[in-house]
C-alpha cells in the first residue's frame, strides 16, 4: 500500500508529523514517500506541485495531504500560488466525490455554537460533487449586456452545468456510503428554481431505484441549510452539487465546534483518494507546536477505510482518538471549559499510546 505523503506549508508538517506516526504505530505494510507541495515546493522548485510531486501521487493507492498557503504567496500570479496545487491535484486524479463527516464528540459539545443537546451525538457525512457546476462550467466572463434590466451595461457571468453521467456517479456514491451507514440520505439542489437541479433531482430519484433499501428525501438548498442549524440529527448522509456543497460542509463543520477535528476525503473513480483535514494551514499558529493534529489523524483513518481496505485499522484510530478526549486531551482549539492542554507532538503521542494499549 502506497502513500505519497503531502505536507505543505504552515502548520501542514506539524500535523502530517503526527498522522504518519500513528499510521506507523498500526504495523500495516505501508510504503511512505514525502513530496513538497504548495509553498514549500515552490521555494523548493518554483512551481506548486512540481512534476515529480504530481507523479508520485498519482502513482500511489493514496495522498495524506497536510495544509498549503501563507499571506506571503498571495503577490504571486495565480497558477504559481500555493492553492493551485490542491486544483491541480483533483484535476489529475480526477478526485470528483468529496466526504466530510460533520462529527461532534460528546466531550466537545461545549465548543459547538449550538445547543448542547442538538449537537450531542451528532455524525453526519456530506458528499459534495467536486469537479463540475457552475465553478468549472463555460463560458464564463465579462461582457457587454444585450439583454436583461441594463442592456448595453457591463456584466459577469458564469454557466451552472451537470450532465447525467457527472450526476450518477456521485449519487451511486452517496447510496453506497447511506447503505454503510444509517440508510438514509439526502439529496439537496434547487430545482424549484434552477433547470441544472430539477436534473439533478430527476437523475438522483433515478438512480435510487438500484438501492431500494436506502431511503431517498429532497432538500431544497435554502431549507436544508435551515435545517443543519435547526435539527442537524435529523440528517445522516447528504449529496449535493459543487456550489451548495462548498457552502452546506463548511456549516456542517461549524456545529461540531472545531475545525481542528474535521477530517475529509476526496475519491476518484479507482478509489483513489487524497485526504486531509478540512482546515487550512493556520499561518497564525505554524512553528508553535500548538495545532491540533486529530483531523490529519482521523484523515488518515479515512484513507484507510475507503482507498486501502483497511477498516478494522481505521476504527482502531478512530476509537483512539475518541479515547484520548474521554482521557482529557486537549489542544488550545478545543481546550473550552477544561481537560488536559497538550501542544501538537503530545496529542500525537497520546493517539499513539492509546493504540498501543488496545493491544
Ligand atoms: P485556516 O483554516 O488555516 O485557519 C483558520 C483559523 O483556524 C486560524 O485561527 C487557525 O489558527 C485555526 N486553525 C486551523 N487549523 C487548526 C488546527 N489544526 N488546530 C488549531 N487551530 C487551527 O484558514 P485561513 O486562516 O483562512 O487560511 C490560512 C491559509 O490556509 C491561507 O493561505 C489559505 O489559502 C489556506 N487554506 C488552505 C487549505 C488547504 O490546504 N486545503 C484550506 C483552506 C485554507
Amino acid at each position: 500500500m502506497k502513500i505519497a505523503v503531502l505536507p505543505g506549508d504552515g502548520i501542514g508538517p506539524e500535523i502530517v508529523a503526527e498522522a504518519v506516526r500513528v499510521l506507523q504505530a498500526l504495523d500495516l505494510r505501508l510504503e511512505l514517500e514525502t513530496a513538497p507541495v504548495g509553498g514549500a515546493a515552490y521555494e523548493a522548485s518554483g512551481h506548486p506541485l512540481p512534476t515529480a510531486t504530481l507523479e508520485l501521487a498519482q502513482a500511489a493507492d493514496a495522498v495524506l495531504f497536510g495544509a498549503v498557503g501563507d499571506w506571503k504567496y498571495d503577490k504571486l500570479d495565480r497558477p504559481l500560488r500555493p492553492e493551485q496545487a490542491i486544483l491541480g491535484l483533483r484535476k489529475h486524479l480526477g478526485l470528483f466525490a468529496n466526504f466530510r463527516p460533520a462529527i461532534c464528540y460528546p466531550q466537545l459539545t461545549h465548543a459547538s455554537s449550538l445547543k448542547p443537546e442538538l449537537v450531542a451525538g451528532l455524525d453526519i457525512l456530506i458528499i459534495r460533487e467536486l469537479t463540475g457546476d457552475i465553478y468549472f462550467g463555460q463560458p464564463r466572463g465579462r461582457r457587454t449586456a444585450v439583454d436583461g434590466h441594463f442592456p448595453g451595461a457591463e456584466e459577469a457571468y458564469d454557466t451552472m452545468r451537470y450532465s447525467r453521467p457527472e450526476i450518477e456517479r456521485i449519487a451511486h456514491v452517496a447510496f453506497q456510503a447511506a447503505r454503510k451507514r444509517g440508510g438514509k440520505l439526502t439529496s439537496v439542489d434547487k430545482a424549484n428554481v434552477l433547470e441544472t437541479f430539477q436534473f439533478w433531482k430527476d437523475v438522483v430519484t433515478e438512480v435510487h431505484a438500484q438501492y431500494p433499501d436506502v431511503k431517498l428525501d429532497h432538500l431544497y438548498v435554502d431549507n436544508a441549510a435551515m435545517q443543519l442549524v435547526k435539527a442537524p440529527k435529523s440528517f445522516d448522509v447528504i449529496v449535493t452539487g459543487n456550489m451548495f456543497g462548498d457552502i452546506l460542509s463548511d456549516e456542517a463543520a461549524m456545529l461540531t465546534g472545531s475545525i481542528g477535528m474535521l477530517p475529509s476525503a476526496s475519491l476518484n473513480a479507482k478509489n483513489q483518494g487524497l485526504y486531509e483535514p478540512s482546515h487550512g494551514s493556520a499561518p497564525d499558529i505554524a512553528g508553535q507546536g500548538v495545532a491540533n493534529p486529530l483531523a490529519t489523524i482521523l484523515s488518515a483513518a479515512m484513507m484507510l477505510r475507503f482507498s486501502l481496505g483497511q477498516s478494522e485499522a481505521a476504527g482502531r484510530i478512530e476509537a483512539a482518538v475518541q479515547g484520548v478526549l474521554e482521557d482529557g486531551w486537549r489542544t488550545a482549539d478545543i481546550a473550552g471549559a477544561g481537560g488536559r492542554k497538550v501542544g501538537t507532538r503530545e496529542m500525537g503521542d497520546a493517539v499513539v499510546a492509546r493504540l498501543k494499549a488496545q493491544g
